[in-house]
Formats: structure tokens, sequence, C-alpha cells
């Protein structure tokens, strides 16, 4: 019999390119059909056919409190009482300004935008604004959104200049982006050598958790803030995901490393649109209508978006909350290990705060090559046994993971019965 999320995928199809509305939830890498959520309430998720999952995607980060939480709820609805939209300052978004720049070390001043998309390409523009240089930097495995001349990987020498890595992307855009290896301090070095006066910025997730969750190596995020204050260059930490969900203070905060732009996304908007980009007030005063750089959004700090996220940042600036998230987030992980272990299964996994990592190999890669060179059939595999027992993974072995202050006792043991069968079919 055909379920109601093939048939709901298969008209979605016919309408909407792929059946989605972004690339990942098509289910391309780990096959199967997409499960069509209609409801979410804490840590669960409940689809069309009302079976319901131990969610681990989160909408990819924004849902650290549990879906529905009924003080983000309430915000919004009291918001959305008083009007959606006014294109107008509102005292609402000052105060999202004062939270953001109050617990960010490397916050004096903060721009609202809608997605971190459009965060990491103003804060791109400004870099290049401020600079007066056109060349950024990047790094391999790391994403950025969707901007173009944030679509490039490698080119094939060790210091050629980019190539798009989506079609529609002009060359000449992408040859003004130098991808280079993540953790590879040798490269940077070499790099700043041969052309440090022509580079406007570094931009880098300081965790990476966009080719799984990859952890920068001691002293690479160092040399990034060397080289950059070194050659005048402008450091940014894309921040998108894992501002307020590896700690209160960033991943800045926990490595103790001040960036000179910080782009921000996902918590901070508590499931609705909400992005933010800020950093050293001599550089964000280039903006308009102060500076040159020119930057603006019709629904930029929309009252009700706003709302959402400031009341997610009030709750997790509850005494504790991080320390009980990391908790129940490294349990989980020990109990994955143990499992995998017991039936033979090469795995690893790790975490920091609410973000994790499961790897099929036996120990966590530090660079895109070797997370590539994890074993992604068995990922696969395990991804569909973990569904099928309800659990929700996100649908490929090169995305990190989230768990919510809503997973407790209950959601995690039901997740390691799950993960105990779907090791042990592995080995079989
Ligand atoms: N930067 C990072 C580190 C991200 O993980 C993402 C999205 O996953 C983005 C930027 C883009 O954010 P958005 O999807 O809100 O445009």
């Amino acid at each position: 019999m055909t379920s109601r999320n093939e048939i709901l995928f298969e008209r979605s199809q016919r309408l909407i390119p792929g059946g989605v509305n972004s690339p990942v939830r098509a289910f391309r890498s780990v096959g199967g059909t997409p499960v069509f959520f209609k409801r979410g309430q804490g840590a669960w998720l409940w689809d069309e056919e009302d079976r319901r999952y131990v969610d681990y995607v989160g909408s990819w980060g924004p849902m650290i409190l549990g879906h529905a939480h009924p003080e983000v709820v309430a915000a919004v609805c009291a918001a959305a009482q008083e009007g959606l939209s006014f294109g107008a300052p509102t005292a609402r978004e000052l105060e999202m300004a004062e939270c953001l720049t109050g617990l960010l070390p490397g916050l004096e001043e903060v721009r609202l935008v809608s997605s971190g998309t459009e965060a990491t390409m103003s804060a791109i523009r400004l870099a290049r604004g401020f600079t007066g240089r056109a060349k950024i930097v990047k790094f391999e495995g790391c994403y950025h959104g969707h901007a173009d001349s944030l679509l490039v990987k490698a080119g094939s020498g060790a210091l050629t200049f980019g190539q798009p890595s989506s079609a529609g992307v002009p060359p000449e855009t992408a040859a003004h982006t130098l991808t280079l290896p993540y953790n590879d301090i040798d490269a940077v070095n070499r790099l700043f050598d041969q052309m440090g006066g022509e580079i406007a910025c570094v931009i880098v997730e300081p965790i990476a958790g966009n080719m799984n969750l990859i952890l920068p190596l001691p002293g690479f995020l160092e040399t990034l803030r060397e080289r950059c204050s070194a050659h005048g260059a402008v450091l940014i930490f894309d921040e998108v995901m894992t501002g307020f969900r590896v700690g209160l203070t960033g991943a800045q905060g926990l490595f103790g490393i001040q960036p000179d732009l910080t782009t921000l996304g996902k918590v901070i908007g508590g499931g609705l649109p909400v992005g933010a980009f800020g950093g050293r007030q001599e550089i964000m005063e280039q903006l308009a209508p102060n500076g040159p750089v020119y930057q603006a959004g019709t629904l930029s700090g929309n009252p009700v978006a706003v709302a959402a996220g400031l009341a997610t940042l009030n709750r997790v600036q509850e005494p504790g909350f991080y320390d009980r998230l990391a908790d129940t987030t490294a349990r989980l992980m020990q109990g994955l290990t143990e499992a995998a272990h017991r039936h033979g299964v090469g795995f690893s996994a790790q975490s920091v705060g609410g973000m994790f990592g499961i790897y099929f190999s036996a120990r966590p890669p530090a660079s895109y090559g070797e997370a590539v060179a994890c074993d992604r059939e068995r990922f696969n595999r395990f991804f569909h046994a973990m569904l099928d027992a309800g659990v929700y993974l996100a649908p490929s072995a090169f995305e990190a993971g989230f768990v919510s202050a809503a997973h407790g006792e209950a959601e995690l043991g039901h997740t390691l019965e799950a993960a105990e069968r779907a090791f042990a079919a592995l080995r079989e």
C-alpha cells in the first residue's frame, strides 16, 4: 500500500523542485521517502501517518528548547496580536541587540536579518567594504549559506583560486574565494605569506557542523586570529549553528578567541526566521546609513520572529541550562558508542553543548577528507533502522545532530534501545 508520505512526496515533486524547499530534505543521500511532519511537541515529532519520532534534527538547530515550547508560543502569539510587521524600528529589536551584544564577547554592534545566508552574505560584503579588498578565504567542508561567493570549492592546486560548487555562480565570482583545508595551519600560513595583503576576510565555522561535527585542532583558530590581525583582514566566525548551541557565549566564548565579525541564525530565532551579524564597532559603522556598505531588509528585525528569539534566549540564560544540555548530549553519545562497540561496529561520537557528531569510523574526523572517508553506507542503514524505530536523525552522514532541553530520560532510553537493535542489524 502506498503510504501518505509517499503520496504527498509524489504530489510535491510535481510542483516543487525535488519535492522539497531545501535539498537535504529530499533524502537523496540516504534514499527512501522523506517524512512529512505535521506536529512537534518537546523532543518529539509526528508525521502525516501519526507515527512519532524522537527528533535529533531540531529544524537543523533552532529548536534548542524543543518543539512548541509554551513560552515561545505565547510570545509569538502575543507579538502577532500586536501586528505582524512594521518595517520600522521596535523596542524589541533593541532588546535583542542588547541581549546579543551582552552575551557574545565579539559583538559591539549587531544588525538583524532574516536568515543565516543573509547574515554571512552581508558580513562578507561588509568585510570587503571595510578593507577595500576582494579576496575571501573559506574552508573545505564548511557551509555558510548559499550566497554566490560562498558556493565555492577548492581548486585543484594548493593555492589555486576556487571553483563554483553550483551552476549559476560565475567563475569570476568564485575566483575571489580561496578555499583551504579545515584545520590545516600550514596552508593558512602559506596563503597569508603569499597574499595576506589581498585578503578581505577569513570566514570559518569555529566548530564545523556541516561536514558532520569537526572540532578545530589546537592552534587552528588562534592562527586565523593572528594572521588576520597581522594582515588587516577581517576574521568572521560563522556561528549560525554554534551560536547559543554549544554554550551561552558561542564557540568564541568556549575557545576564548574574539573574531572581528560574527554571524548568527538558527537558535536566535527560536524557529522563526532571524539571522544577525555583528562585531567591532569600527567595522559595523561602515554599514548604511552610517557608512558606504549597503545592506537592508523588508522583514529584518520582524517583531514576531524577534519575540520567538527573545523568548528562547531568555530561557537558555537560566543557570545550568547548557550544563544540563551538554550532559544529556554526552550521555547519548556515550550510550551510542557503547552499543556500537557491543556489536563490534566501528563507530565513534562526540559532542559540544547540544551539538553532536556520530561517525562510522574508529575515531572522529579532523578534516573534510576524513569526514567523507567515514562509512556512509553503514550510516544510511543505521539511519533507516533508527527511522523505522521512531528516531529521526539528520538524513545525511555529513550533518551534525542536535539535542534539545526537552530531551530527557524517556527520549534517551527510546533512542538507545533503537540503536541497540540497529547496531545489531549492522553486524549481520
Ligand atoms: N552558516 C552555517 C554555519 C550554517 O550551518 C547555515 C545553515 O545551515 C548557514 C550559514 C545558512 O543559514 P540559513 O539556512 O538560515 O540561510
